[in-house]
C-alpha cells in the first residue's frame, strides 16, 4: 500500500525583526504534535536542513523592501499550493513601512556610512501587494493560538476560524474596565483587528494598534473622539503611523491628519 507524503510546511523570511517565526517556535507544548503532523521541508529560522519543490503551506513573513525580495516572493507563490501571510510586516509592510511618507535615500544617507552600497526599494509593502494570499494573519507579533488555527485549518483543507471584531469585544469578554471611557485614555481598540486577549487594556494602557485594523474599522469617528481627548492633527497621524502605517485604513486616516 503506498504511503501518503506528509504535507510540506515552509516558512520564509522578507523585511522583518523574526517575532513572527518565533511565535511558531514558541508553540512549546504543540510543536511537536505540528512537527509531527507536516513535513518541515524550508524554515531556517529553526533548521539547516531543506527540501526543495514545491510546498502545501507556505507562511511568509516580512514586507517586500528591495528588487531582490520583489522577485522571490514570486518564486515562493509558485512553489506553494497555499500561501498564508503572518505579522504586520507581511500584511501592512511594518514599521519600516514608514518610509513610504518619506524621502528613501535621505534616510540611507543618514544610516550608512557608503549608502551607495545599498539596494532598496522606495516602498515596503505587503506581501499581498506582489502576489496572491490565501490569508493574512495580523499582529506584531501574531497570536501562537490563531497561527496554530491557521495551520491546523490549512492541513485539514478549511477556511481558519480567526474572528475580524475589534478589540474592544475582547476587552468586554474578559471584563476590562474602558480605558477610554474610565479614564480618558486614548485607545485604538475600536479599530484594531482581535487577537491578543485586550492585552494592553488589561493593564490600564490604551491599545496602539499592533494588530493592524480589524474587519470594516470606522476610524474617522474614532478620530474625533481622540481629537476630544486632545489630540491634534500631528498626534492622529502619528497614532496611527507605527507598525501598521502602510495598511490601507490605518494609512488613509493617518494622511488625513497629516499636516
Ligand atoms: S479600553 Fe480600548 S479596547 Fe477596551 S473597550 Fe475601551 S476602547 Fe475598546
Ligand atoms: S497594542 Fe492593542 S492589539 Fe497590540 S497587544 Fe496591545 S491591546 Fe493588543
Amino acid at each position: 500500500m503506498a504511503r501518503t507524503r506528509k504535507p510540506r510546511l515552509a516558512v520564509w523570511k522578507f523585511a522583518s525583526c523574526d517575532g513572527c517565526q518565533l511565535s511558531l517556535l514558541d508553540c512549546e507544548d504543540e510543536l511537536l504534535t505540528v512537527a509531527g503532523a507536516v513535513d518541515i521541508a524550508y524554515f531556517m529560522e529553526a533548521t539547516r536542513g531543506k527540501v526543495s519543490g514545491r510546498y502545501d503551506l507556505s507562511l511568509v513573513e516580512g514586507s517586500v523592501t528591495t528588487p531582490h525580495d520583489a522577485e522571490r516572493i514570486q518564486d515562493v507563490r509558485k512553489r506553494s499550493r497555499r500561501l498564508v501571510t503572518i505579522g504586520a510586516c507581511a500584511t501592512a509592510g511594518g514599521i519600516q513601512s514608514l518610509r513610504n511618507f518619506a524621502d528613501v535615500a535621505e534616510y540611507a544617507s543618514i544610516v550608512y556610512a557608503r549608502p551607495d552600497y545599498i539596494q532598496t526599494l522606495a516602498t515596503s509593502t505587503a506581501i499581498a501587494d506582489h502576489v496572491r494570499v490565501d490569508f493574512e494573519l495580523r499582529g506584531c507579533p501574531i497570536a501562537k493560538h490563531q497561527l496554530l488555527e491557521v495551520v491546523g485549518a490549512f492541513l485539514a483543507g478549511r477556511r481558519p476560524v480567526v474572528p475580524p471584531h475589534s478589540v474592544c469585544l475582547e476587552c468586554k469578554l474578559r471584563g476590562n474596565v474602558c480605558v477610554m471611557v474610565a479614564h480618558g485614555t486614548p485607545c485604538l481598540g475600536p479599530v484594531t483587528h482581535a487577537g491578543c486577549g485586550a492585552l494592553c487594556p488589561a493593564y490600564d494602557r490604551g491599545c496602539y494598534g499592533c494588530f493592524g485594523p480589524m474587519e470594516t474599522p470606522n476610524a474617522v469617528s474614532l478620530s474625533g473622539r481622540l481629537g476630544e481627548l486632545g489630540m491634534d492633527g500631528r498626534d492622529l497621524t502619528r497614532v496611527y503611523r507605527t507598525f501598521n502605517a502602510n495598511a490601507p485604513d490605518f494609512r488613509a486616516e493617518g494622511e488625513r491628519h497629516a499636516p
